[in-house]
């Protein structure tokens, strides 16, 4: 019987056994994880990874998000960062080949009270110092760009304006995203691991445990190493 999953091409479930050593072992097969391994294979050439996951494969953060995608913060440390990240998103369904859903339709975040003017007005401001393409809207301009949106002054919280980024979007649903970067990281070769947990916990039933640390419980899973 087809499911939401059907269409995901076998190679993401595979199941590998831990080998007795890598070059690189990320914990945690989240959204970072996976990134990481994906751009250790596909920036430096470092293949020999495991991706250790104590649960399933983004069942983390990554499967509660609001799968918003932007970088209008802020900060200008986390709007580059996020810039950064935004760009690398504008190009990555392409280079997996994978449809990870990602549409730029642009993410609006309304204000409703004198101090919301204030501080969204800042921060696009700040933004646009920072490269970003931010937006300061007022009620008619909102309404322009998403209809839905009732701006009559009327309401009891009425809409005062909003700021706008247009190259944000989102990318639904987070199975595909991380679909998408399990994906990158199978076919460049890393090895994600489920129901495999860290030697930094206290849960050692399942683990990898680093060289230098002994497995106390060997038979539940092959120890391995990185490095
Ligand atoms: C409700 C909510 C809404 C959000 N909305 C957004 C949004 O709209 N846009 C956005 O950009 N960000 C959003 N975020 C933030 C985003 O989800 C996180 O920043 C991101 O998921 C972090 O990725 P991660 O890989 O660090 O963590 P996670 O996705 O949590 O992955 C960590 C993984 O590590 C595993 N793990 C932990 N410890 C061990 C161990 N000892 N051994 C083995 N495995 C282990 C966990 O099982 C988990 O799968 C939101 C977060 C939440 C909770």
């Amino acid at each position: 019987m087809p499911t939401a999953f059907s269409a995901h091409p076998e190679h993401l479930w595979r199941e590998p056994e831990p080998k007795a050593a890598y070059d690189v072992v990320i914990v945690g097969g989240g959204g970072h994880g996976l990134a990481t391994a994906y751009y250790l294979a596909h920036e430096f050439g470092i293949r020999n990874v495991a991706v250790l996951e104590r649960g399933w494969l983004a069942g983390g953060n990554m499967a509660r998000n609001t799968t918003i995608i932007r970088s209008n913060y802020l900060s200008e440390a986390s709007a580059a960062i996020y810039e950064h990240a935004l760009t690398l998103w504008e190009g990555l369904a392409e280079a997996l080949d994978y449809d990870l859903m990602f549409s730029q339709r642009g993410v609006l975040n309304l204000a409703h009270t004198p101090q919301e003017v204030r501080e969204s007005v800042r921060r696009v401001g700040a933004n646009r110092l920072s490269g970003i393409d931010a937006h300061w809207l007022d009620p008619q301009e909102v309404a322009k760009v998403c209809p839905i949106v009732d701006v009559s002054p009327a309401r009891r919280y009425p809409v005062l304006g909003a700021t706008f980024q247009p190259r944000a979007g989102r990318s639904a649903p987070t199975r595909s995203r991380a679909g998408g970067s399990g994906s990158a990281g199978s076919l460049l070769s890393p090895s994600p691991i489920s129901g495999c947990t860290s030697a930094t916990s206290a849960h050692w039933r399942y683990c990898c445990p680093i060289r230098s640390r002994p497995s106390p419980d060997p038979t539940t899973r092959s120890p391995c190493s990185a490095g």
